[in-house]
């Protein structure tokens, strides 16, 4: 069987939400019973986003075959509950990379070799490799970046190829474009999305579907004048209306009947409807909530929200899951030291110290850590947050005054956190931190082991740096115990201090794995530890 393959693209504006658009339709199709997955083609040359600051593009997101990929992959896997891997996000430096290798083992021997066709191809190829992955109904492919880019055409000449060659019932494209909202005349405007579909025609490709991003309700009128001018039916033309919190999206989708007007054009049963039942409820809890918890995200990315978005989403699953609306308050760890720490701290219920690279905030991390430590207030550490609860608990609790991870400090007398010895050797940065999804077998009777409930996990990891295993016995013996190892390699990948009220690190990335319908359960007993 062929998959049918919808292309997201957009225009007029970035930032508009083709990724909640394109998870919001996969979510209702799948509601209704279709296996589906969602790509996103990225046009920049970085071969994968691993190696840009979280400041660049936010957060990186990590899949469980251990690919570095964008953050919108994270709300195709919260909206969807199924993983997805690498093969769902391509570059165009994945591209040319695969091109360029092909081309240096002489595949190509004597042609010129030229973005027509055999960038194109490999794009094709990528997007055809996907469906042919499991036994899909549909691959929802998002083209990242706005139609009209350099970067773009290539991605915008294959999807009009695959439009030709595979035809009308079989490919389907939606065009998200903004229908800005002119105060002095208070009025709706839609030039900038004809003109956006009319760039998209120059490039041959008409679209099937409009969704049009505004802040007002827009009228039948409007809805007519758009698709007269845009060559789009007139059911084709659905609004995308400003709304408190993206998980509306899917439920705003089907009041718009987006899902019957794909079906409907790509000849498929349209009758019944997706059952959001689940979801409705999830949605419920996390608009209604019955209590509330402030609780400090320390980090040093914080003027980006995007930076922790996986971080934040989990807070979301997790607060509606105990009726809770949590409020995450961005903390620099720059802003952080001896001096205010107390008084910067002392109005949260719990700490979050967040993932991250580099000595940059590092002190004020490791104070935040301390804080939590000692005035008994619930304490998560991710990863890089992991790293300096040890430390701290070292330097001031087993009294390794110049204890420290040697990413941040290579003459530390005392290297609680150091690298493994395979990392050592590795010079290259792009995709060569222990990456993706690790077993984790949780030590029975701990903190950790009642929030999850069963003692055998898997979880996504993005590191270089580990727990010394050398120093394990001095931390257990003073109250600090790892409470989740590695069975094959038994590396530490939890660390929790079981007389807290609740102190527990993590080595991997729970945030990761945290969804909609099945929120983390660290994220839920964090929460659920803040409020009682
Ligand atoms: N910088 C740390 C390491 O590489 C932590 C990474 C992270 O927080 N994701 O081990």
């Amino acid at each position: 069987m062929i998959p049918k393959y919808i292309f997201v693209t957009g225009g007029v504006a970035s930032s508009l939400g083709k990724g909640i658009i394109s998870a919001s339709l996969a979510k209702l199709l799948q509601a209704r019973g279709y296996l589906v997955t969602i790509q996103k083609l990225d046009p920049y040359i970085n071969v994968d986003p691993g190696t840009l600051n979280p400041y660049e593009h936010g957060e990186c997101y990590v899949t469980e075959d251990g690919a570095e990929t964008d953050l919108d992959l994270g709300h195709y896997e919260r909206f969807l509950g199924t993983p997805t891997s690498q093969a769902n996000n391509v570059t165009t430096g994945r591209i040319y990379q695969s091109v360029i290798n092909k081309e240096r083992r002489g595949d190509y021997l004597g042609k010129t070799v030229q973005v027509i066709p055999h960038i194109t191809d490999e794009i094709k190829r990528r997007i055809k490799l996907l469906g042919s992955r499991k036994k899909y109904d549909f691959v929802i492919t998002e083209i990242g970046g706005t139609v009209g880019d350099i970067e773009s055409l290539p991605y915008i000449e294959a999807v009009r190829q695959l439009k030709w060659e595979m035809g009308d019932q079989n490919v389907l494209i939606i065009h998200l474009t903004l229908v800005p909202y002119l105060k002095s005349s208070g009025e709706l405007k839609t030039k900038p999305t004809q003109h956006s579909v009319k760039m998209l025609l120059e490039n041959g490709v008409q679209p099937n579907i409009l969704v049009l991003r505004t802040s007002y309700e827009l009228n039948e009128e409007l809805r007519k004048k758009v698709a007269l001018f845009c060559n789009v039916d007139s059911d084709s033309v659905v609004q995308s209306i400003d709304v408190g919190t993206i998980y509306e999206v899917p439920i705003m989708m089907q009041k718009e009947k987006l899902d019957v007007t794909v079906l409907k054009k790509l000849g498929m049963d349209y009758s019944g409807t997706a059952d959001l039942g689940p979801w409705n409820k999830f949605l419920k809890r996390l608009q209604n909530p019955k209590r509330h918890s402030r609780i400090a995200l320390v980090g040093k990315y914080v003027e980006l929200p995007d930076a922790y978005i996986s971080i934040n989403e989990s807070f979301k699953h997790a607060g509606a899951m105990n009726n809770c609306r949590v409020d995450v308050q961005y903390i620099h760890s720059e802003d952080i030291n001896e001096s205010n720490y107390i008084a910067l701290l002392k109005e949260y219920a719990g700490i979050l110290v967040a993932p991250g690279f580099g000595d940059r905030g590092i002190e004020g991390k490791i104070l935040a850590a301390k804080y939590a430590r000692e005035n008994n207030v619930p304490f998560f550490g991710i990863c890089l947050g992991m790293q300096c609860a040890v430390v701290e608990f070292a330097r001031n609790v087993l009294g390794l005054e110049k204890a420290h991870s040697t990413e941040m400090s290579l003459k530390t007398p005392d290297p609680v956190i150091d690298l493994m010895e395979n990392q050592k050797g590795v010079t290259e940065k792009g995709g060569t931190m222990r990456l993706g999804a690790y077993p984790c077998i949780i030590k029975a009777g701990t903190r950790t082991s009642e929030a999850y409930g069963t003692l055998e996990v898997t979880e996504r990891h993005r590191h270089r740096y580990e727990f010394n295993n050398k120093y394990l016995n001095d931390f257990e013996k003073a109250g600090m115990i790892s409470a989740g190892i590695n069975p094959e390699t038994s590396l530490v990948e939890i660390m929790e201090i079981s007389s807290h009220k609740w102190f527990i690190g993590v080595q991997f990335h729970p945030e990761y794995n945290s969804t909609v319908l099945r929120p983390h359960p660290l994220f839920i007993s964090f929460v659920r530890s803040t409020i009682s």
